[in-house]
């Protein structure tokens, strides 16, 4: 992996991440393929709407279709049919949040699927092993992500664990064979819920073990959204200029805007995908809700600005309609609109940082949606 920094305007940078399976453009917004498919876009929609790399998870696709089938498949990428880099998290969050009588120690995680009840047992070595099988550009370590609030003595005791995991995944990272031909990288996760000092400890030792990139993980799950700034900035004023950022799991364009303003260069979130499917449209003027009874006979685009496939062919009257009858339509037209959104928002960050305007634009960008917010719902 080769990350090249372009321009940089205050901590705001681009650059560009050059992986066997592809370059993508940073700050890069990675939508989010949970079970191996981005639901409702084909890997050709997501090529059309500036996609450039995505995001899966090994929690997912070790119960569901598992490591066997992924292996005789040729790895994820040929499995799904997405030639352009894959970046798949650990599991470490799913293990947390999704599966029952999980139950952690030093060596790992033992849990029951949330699927059928089975049970399972995930190490740092297995999850690395996991990954290798998938074939994913860039994999995680097993970490696990703290809920909010937390006690300050188990964010703590945790940090340690996640740092001692961390250690472990890159030994067997470094002891282990890529599969399938093309190389793979290693990044980190920075935890320690809100408390500034277990931040820095934790980005400090992680940057010592020269990690190829470095995610920040455990916010977003419930901590106002300044805190999460504040926790953000430590991070990236420790973390090696060098080297990619990644906030997982973030968040609104709000957040992702002001993140980029701090330094973060990667990004992904279900909000895009799961609220598009929930009828929410993101628009260069904030969200609109587009089963409201206002839109029944609004025969423009859901965003007059937006040069997307739903945009260009499609009016608001229409989409309602598809939502109201429970049409699947519906929920493709939507998704495809909101991850252009979101990456043309990416875009727009990137060329404005390279113009040396972000800060300004940022700002406008902040005003139009919180201008329009009060009208969300
Ligand atoms: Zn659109």
């Amino acid at each position: 992996m080769q990350f090249i920094i372009e321009h940089k305007e205050g901590r705001a940078r681009t650059g560009k991440i050059i992986l066997s399976h592809g370059t993508f453009q940073t700050p890069a917004f990675m939508p989010v393929g949970t079970q191996g498919t981005v639901k409702a876009m084909t890997s050709e929609e997501l090529e059309t709407i500036g996609a450039e790399i995505i995001l899966s998870n090994t929690y997912h696709l070790y119960l569901r279709p598992g490591v066997e089938i992924l292996r005789s498949a040729g790895g994820l990428h040929e499995f799904m049919n997405w030639h352009h880099p894959i970046l798949t998290d650990s599991g470490g969050y799913q293990l947390f949040s999704l599966s029952d009588l999980r139950k952690i120690d030093e060596e790992g995680v033992q849990f029951r699927s949330h699927l059928d009840g089975s049970l399972h047992y995930f190490t740092p070595e297995t999850v690395v092993d996991i990954q290798r099988y998938i074939g994913s550009d860039i994999m995680m370590v097993l970490d696990e992500c703290t809920p909010f609030p937390c006690e300050k003595e188990y964010a703590i005791s945790s940090n340690e664990l996640t740092i001692r995991w961390a250690e472990r995944c890159k030994q067997r990272f470094d002891a282990s064979e890529r599969l399938y031909g093309h190389s793979q990288s290693l990044f980190a996760i920075v935890q320690g819920s809100v408390f500034s000092d277990v931040r820095e400890h934790s980005a400090t030792v992680l940057t010592g073990m020269d990690f190829e990139g470095y995610a920040i993980g455990g916010l977003a799950v419930g901590e106002p959204s300044d805190r999460m700034y504040e926790m953000i900035e430590i991070c990236t004023g420790i973390l090696p200029q060098n080297k990619p950022r990644y906030l997982m799991g973030v968040g609104t364009p709000e957040n992702l805007l002001e993140a980029i303003d701090r330094g973060v260069d990667m990004f992904d979130c279900v909000l895009p995908t799961r609220n598009g499917r929930n009828a929410q449209l993101f628009t260069q003027n904030g969200i609109i809700n587009i089963t409201n009874a206002q839109y029944k006979d609004d025969f423009t685009p859901v965003d007059d600005k937006c040069e997307c496939y739903t945009c260009r062919n499609h009016t608001r009257a229409y989409i309602r309609h598809l939502f109201m009858v429970k049409e699947i339509l519906g929920l493709q037209l939507a998704t495809h609109h909101n991850l252009y959104y979101y990456q043309w928002l990416m875009r727009n960050a990137r060329q404005a940082i390279d113009e040396g305007r972000y800060f300004l634009w940022k700002q406008q960008q902040l005003i139009k949606q919180r201008n329009s917010s009060h009208n969300i719902n």
